[in-house]
């Protein structure tokens, strides 16, 4: 569909300009020079020519019809006039350059409206306003449409961007690393064609091997999860989102609602779609880097081969926080290397194979290592040391590289003014090369994870019959007006959902409590419970452990006392010591679902942070990994001969609430804080709803 704007056959430029610091001429001598295969036609009332091309009055003047595409650079209140006459034109694409549209208020959104409708009239699509528009270096087709000044060399890693400030500073650091872009997209406003449409096209294009995506947030997160699956079953996508400040804890009434970063969505959409995600755009570039022309590994397992120790450990180091193996080498490799490597040379995982060590050692190593099963990528560490001959270990690395068997990446210790041609065999014989052993060992660690990502099966969310639905809903519905459910609705909706909770009972005041404390068995909680409380120990709404009738009493009447809320009412609740308190959550997600939160919770909640999420549906699978992922997930399994809890009922209750929320899903925010969980069994002992 993209294909007449990504590889037009012919471009014209509305607003060319006659001047050398005006965009409208700086396009079309990116064009130009980026040696454009197809027609330029240059439109501009006053001139001839522009750049030694001739120039036309209007677009109605040129002579071909149909123009793949057109690209604005005129001011705003013009738009929508020339929008037209493209239309009458047939032209088939237009890149709108300029800004004054959506961005700066109703004013501009007007016009955008208006030529955004003709636009649709004729056909015709629009790629942003307000962008810088699109590269292609394909060299069949050489497109510049862009005012930018980075001219990328041929490559197979395509960005898209709605920033053109952060899609140019990924351009740029791709073409410092001699590395090369396909296709730039950067769409700004994006009225029009989206980052999603724009994701599938670089999906389907076959020179696309890598796709890099930045975003600031999602407008239609439902049509990117859908292209993001696809396309990520296709080939890597890495990608970072931005903008990840933190909610103040305080500004949310619940705990859910509070620990959700703003912008946790996007991430876990990421996360469920496949994509690799990074929080820090030079990571992001040389790992695409290293994607960009390595085979992905099959496992965690890294051989290291140097030439100099330190480097070595730094990446060693980096591999075993990031949680990969350093095999030890099979005694067949050890034997083989000890034949053929220097003496001295340390025959082992990392094998050092000496400064003195030539480009036959090097090359005996990675056919080792390549050999060895229980090896999945080599990390290389290459120092360029004046008396070896250093092209020669080049060509090896090369030669080892180009039978694509495992991936590898090199950390290159040189000088490039000096080790020119060292330094150009590598990078064209498609060697990923890092100036820092760290960078290196992580761009190999994203490919180690996206891996991961890729062989992971979550699996279908349960489903559980044994839930009264409509029940559930009953109450909802009733509840209607409300804020927060009351208890007994909250308690009643989560035993519809058979989702465990500690033996309760509501009562209106101290003799009734008495009654309902002997029908439960001693020892009691007794929580007070009206609308207006939210967090009831705060306020002395809490006492816990109360061994008989006259302590239950005594409670009430103080409560009575120091509570003022007409519509106070007393929740008598059996006392469960000695478990570990859990918070499982949920959070509405505008056009997503819902969030759901795993966590060690209690009154420390805010303080810990110690919480993970996903979005609904949950399925086991993924209920087991978040249970997993909480820094301190080892409390779950139980420290110091401590007994570990029941996890497959904290998994089974994220499960049975993933199913909850999504048939009532009018829930705003809801808390389990805490559920208690004991070795053997878990159950629910506060619980908010909030619609
Ligand atoms: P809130 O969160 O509104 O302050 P909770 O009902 O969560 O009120 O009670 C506060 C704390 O009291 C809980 O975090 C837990 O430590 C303890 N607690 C509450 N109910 C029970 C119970 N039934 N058994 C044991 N401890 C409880
Ligand atoms: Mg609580």
């Amino acid at each position: 569909m993209l294909d007449s704007l990504f590889r037009p056959k012919s471009v014209a430029v509305i607003g060319a300009s006659t001047k050398e610091f005006h965009i409208g001429n700086r396009v079309i001598r990116n064009l130009v020079d980026f040696g454009f295969k197809g027609p330029i036609y240059p439109i501009n009332p006053k001139a001839d020519e522009i750049r030694g091309i001739k120039a036309y009055k209007s677009i109605m003047d040129v002579p071909e019809d149909g123009i793949d595409v057109v690209h604005m650079v005129i001011p705003g209140k013009f738009v929508p006039q020339a929008v037209e006459d493209c239309g009458k034109k047939g032209v088939k694409n237009i890149i709108i350059n300029s800004g004054g549209f959506a961005e700066v208020g109703p004013e501009g959104e007007a016009i955008q409206n208006d030529f955004l409708e003709r636009a649709k009239k004729y056909g015709i699509r629009i790629f942003g306003p307000n962008c810088q528009g699109i590269i292609n270096s394909d060299p069949d087709i050489r497109a510049y449409c862009n005012f930018t000044f980075t001219k990328p060399e041929p490559g197979q890693i395509s960005i898209t961007a709605l920033s053109g400030g952060v899609a140019e500073v990924i351009h740029q650091a791709f073409s410092q690393m001699g590395v090369g872009t396909r296709i730039y997209a950067s769409n700004g406003n994006a009225c029009d064609i989206t980052i999603p449409e724009i994701v599938r096209y670089l999906g389907d294009d076959e020179g696309t091997r890598v796709v890099v995506l930045y975003v600031e947030g999602l407008r239609d997160a439902a049509t990117f999860m859908e292209v993001a699956k696809e396309v990520a079953a296709k080939k890597p996508v890495l990608a970072m989102k931005a903008g990840r400040t933190e909610v103040g804890a305080k500004a949310a009434s619940s705990h859910t609602g509070g620990l959700a970063r703003v912008d946790i969505a996007t991430e876990l959409i990421f996360r469920k779609a496949g994509i690799l995600t990074f929080r820090d755009e030079g990571q992001l570039c040389q790992a695409a880097a290293a994607f960009a022309s390595q085979p992905i590994p099959k496992g965690n397992r890294v051989g290291i081969i140097t030439n100099t120790g330190g480097p070595a450990v730094i990446g060693t180091d980096v591999f075993g926080e990031a949680g990969l193996e350093i095999p030890p080498l099979s005694e067949n490799a050890v034997k083989a290397l000890k034949e053929k490597l220097f003496p001295e040379a340390a025959v082992s995982n990392p094998t050092d194979i000496l400064a003195t060590g030539t480009g036959e050692h090097y090359r005996a190593a990675m056919e080792v290592m390549m050999d060895e099963e229980q090896i999945d990528s080599i990390f290389i560490n290459f120092v360029t040391p004046f008396f070896v001959d250093t092209e020669a270990i080049a060509t090896e690395i090369v030669a080892v590289n180009q039978q694509k068997r495992k991936p590898i990446v090199c950390n290159l210790m040189t000088d490039p003014g000096q080790w020119t041609e060292t330094v150009r065999i590598l990078k064209e014989g498609g060697v990923p090369c890092f100036a820092f052993p760290s960078d290196a060992a992580r761009a190999l660690t994203a490919m180690v994870q996206y891996d991961e990502i890729r062989s992971r099966d979550i699996g279908e969310p349960a489903v559980f019959d044994d839930v009264d639905q409509a029940k559930a809903q009953g109450i909802f519905e009733k509840a209607k007006g409300r804020e927060v459910l009351s208890a007994t609705d909250v308690y009643d909706i989560l035993s519809a959902y058979r989702i465990p909770v500690a033996g309760w009972r509501m009562a209106a005041h101290a003799e009734e409590a008495v009654t309902a404390a002997g029908e439960i068995g001693f020892p009691v909680v007794v929580k007070a419970d009206a609308e207006s409380i939210v967090h009831k120990s705060d306020m002395g709404g809490v006492a816990v452990n109360l061994a008989d009738g006259d302590a239950v009493r005594a409670v009430v009447e103080d409560m009575e006392k120091k509570l003022n809320a007409d519509d106070l009412k007393f929740f008598i609740q059996k006392y469960m010591p000695g478990g570990k308190e859990i918070i499982v959550g949920a959070k509405a997600e505008p056009g997503l679902g819902h969030l759901i939160m795993f966590g060690l919770g209690g009154i420390y909640v805010e303080v810990l942070k110690d919480v993970v999420f996903n979005l609904t549906p949950v399925t086991r699978f993924e209920a087991e990994e978040m249970l997993a992922s909480i820094k301190t997930a080892a409390i779950l399994d139980g420290v110091r001969g401590e007994k570990g809890v029941h996890q497959a009922g904290l998994v089974e209750i994220i499960q049975r609430l993933s199913q909850l929320i999504s048939d009532l899903p009018g829930i705003q925010e809801m808390d389990l804080n805490p559920v208690i969980a004991y070795e053997d069994q878990v159950f629910v002992v506060d619980a908010r709803i909030a619609v």
